[in-house]
């Protein structure tokens, strides 16, 4: 490796990024250095003579590695945008996908369509957008790998074996319906063992109540005994490598301690047998009693020798909408009709008096809140007005009063003075930064909760990175720079195996950020109709990211898209 001679014996570099401070990863002091690029790697951290075939003047900036998301449901939005949006947005250059058990592999020719029944609901991707987008040119794992490697990718990904599919591909319809019998088992240990071996990250499953088909019935992990879950990780196990993710049931934060102690104990136990890492969500949420003792967990499986890891977020979790996405109350009749009109006369109805009253008439009190059980507040007083920076400051109800007027009719003057573009947010979890920042710097957790390309309509948290640096660092500054990009690059890395990226360290892959820490920022969400089947997502840009390099090739500037697709599959590779 190294730069290579150029044609008057002087040594040039594919890239050198100049001036900037480099924030490595591993949370060791920044540092002003250059860094130079050469065949996809980092050649040199320092003063840079030689110069680059390209340079990228990184002055007031920060160098990092570039992020890794450990938690998305990426998978099929990457065969059709190959940047991973909006994660790329927001300096994120590997992803890992098919968490919770949702995967597009293993899938059986003529049964896609329960490989689809799986993920649809669950995790709210349309199916005509999977219908459309997914050529399902696979059917074993080992099959799907090698079509991810080939499609093109502006980011590097790397994917699980979900639970969901690997029953489904087994036991077809069955998988909905029964237990495993003895050869099912078999089956499925032998196509779990021969996708760990091609290079799948690990495996996830679903226990969460949350997770259901679009006809109402558990998909298809959910109908798992615990103990088919225990076999499938004993084969990692014996594979000597993967992660094991899972969605937990939801008896593990039941306000009954009694209720919670089963599962976790199961989980504990699990973790410490087979010594698999394994890894789980916690957010805040109702009795602080219920994520305390799940990050005691970790620490009590850390004691017996197993390695339990929770996964955070930074951000409050909830639901977002629209007057353009969905609203609250677009099931009462008045609303429906309404919310039908094209835009014109939507418009010129919601300027009539008679109308506007009827709408609040309608809502009346009605109570709409999401998460009722952790929620003190009326639906209006948690109701947010999203600003820019991803701040969360105005409640409805304080905006209500003082333009002196109902909720219902302040949403509607906001939207006609956005035209219709106002979002709204309704927190349900993670609400209070002094709590988060107890998850946050337990030292067995990592920030990587994202979800990105799931539930694509109703939430949007792609944006963890900008939130981190520009919530937690420059405004509340809890966290310093190096913290936060440890938190983000080598923390991540190291759970899930990526032994070649994270740090900013010659000789590793050359995934890097260049990025303004004065004004990065999330920007606000913004509704795009690009899925496959023209249906709508939710999308979410962020300001001062100069440029965002995957394997040493320039991906974005300033947010544009370069052209380039230099992503590869991440293979975990075998212990
Ligand atoms: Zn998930």
């Amino acid at each position: 490796m190294g730069a290579r001679p150029a044609s008057k014996g002087i040594t040039v570099h594919d890239l050198v990024i100049r001036g900037g401070i480099v924030v490595d990863g591993s949370g060791m002091p920044a540092r002003r250095a250059d860094v130079a690029v050469a065949n996809g790697r980092i050649t040199a951290v320092g003063p840079v003579v030689a110069s680059g075939h390209r340079e990228i003047d990184a002055d007031g900036h920060i160098v990092t590695p570039g992020f890794i998301d450990g938690h998305t449901h990426l998978d099929a939005q990457i065969l059709w945008d190959p940047l991973g949006t909006s994660s790329c947005w927001h300096g994120v250059t590997s992803v890992v996908m098919g968490n919770c058990g949702f995967t597009l592999a293993p899938s059986r020719e003529g049964e896609r369509h329960l490989v689809i029944e799986n993920l649809e609901q669950a995790e709210d991707i349309p199916a005509a957008a999977l219908a459309a987008g997914v050529r399902f040119e696979w059917q074993t794992f080992r099959e799907y790998l090698d079509v991810l490697e080939r499609v093109p990718k502006g980011i590097n990904a790397g994917v699980y074996v979900g639970h969901s599919a690997l029953r489904t591909f087994v036991m077809g319809q069955r998988a909905f319906e029964q237990r495993a019998s003895d050869d099912d088992l078999d089956a499925m240990e032998r196509e779990l063992r021969d996708a760990l071996g091609a290079g799948a990250v690990g495996f996830t499953t679903s226990r969460s109540e949350h997770h259901m088909t679009s006809s109402g019935a558990p998909v298809a992990s959910r109908v798992a005994e615990w103990g088919e879950v225990e076999r499938l990780v004993g084969v990692m196990q014996a594979a000597g490598g993967g992660v094991f993710e899972l969605a937990n049931e939801s008896s593990m934060t039941s306000p009954d301690p009694e209720v919670r102690a089963e599962p976790m104990r199961r989980l504990r136990a699990l973790a410490v047998a087979t010594g698999v890492p394994t890894t789980f969500g916690i957010t805040t949420y109702g009795d602080p009693n219920r994520w305390q003792e799940l990050l005691a967990l970790l620490d009590d499986a850390a004691a017996d020798g197993g390695q339990l890891w929770g996964q955070s977020s930074c951000q409050p979790s909830g639901a977002v909408f629209n007057w353009q996405t969905w609203l609250p109350f677009d099931k009462l009749p008045e609303w429906g009709e309404l919310r039908r009109l094209p835009h014109d006369e939507r418009v010129a109805r919601l300027h009539e008096p008679s109308v506007r009253q009827r709408l609040v008439d309608e809502v009346g009190d009605r109570d709409f809140t999401l998460a009722k059980e952790a929620v003190k507040q009326s639906f209006f007083d948690r109701l947010v007005v999203m600003a820019d920076g991803g701040k969360l400051s105005n409640s409805l109800a304080s905006v209500a009063a003082q333009r002196g007027v109902h909720p219902v009719e302040a949403m509607i003057d906001l939207g006609l003075e956005s035209n219709f573009g106002v979002f709204f947010f309704q927190p349900t979890s993670n609400e209070n930064p002094v709590d988060v920042r107890r998850i946050l710097e337990h030292p067995r957790t990592v920030m990587t909760f994202s979800d990105a390309g799931a539930h694509v309509s109703q939430i949007i948290n792609a944006s963890l990175p900008s939130h981190l640096l520009s919530v937690w660092v420059r405004e509340r500054q809890v966290f310093s720079i190096e913290q936060a990009i440890r938190m983000l690059t080598l923390v991540p890395s190291t759970v899930w195996g990526f032994a070649d990226r994270g740090l900013i360290r010659e000789g590793l892959v050359a995934d890097i950020n260049v990025i303004d820490p004065a004004t990065v920022a999330e920007c606000l969400p913004t509704v795009e109709r690009d899925l496959p089947s023209g249906a709508v997502r939710l999308a979410q840009r962020a300001k001062g990211y100069l440029a965002t390099i995957v394997g040493g090739e320039v991906v974005l500037e300033n947010g544009v898209h370069t052209g380039a697709l230099p992503g590869a599959l991440l293979r975990r590779a075998r212990s």
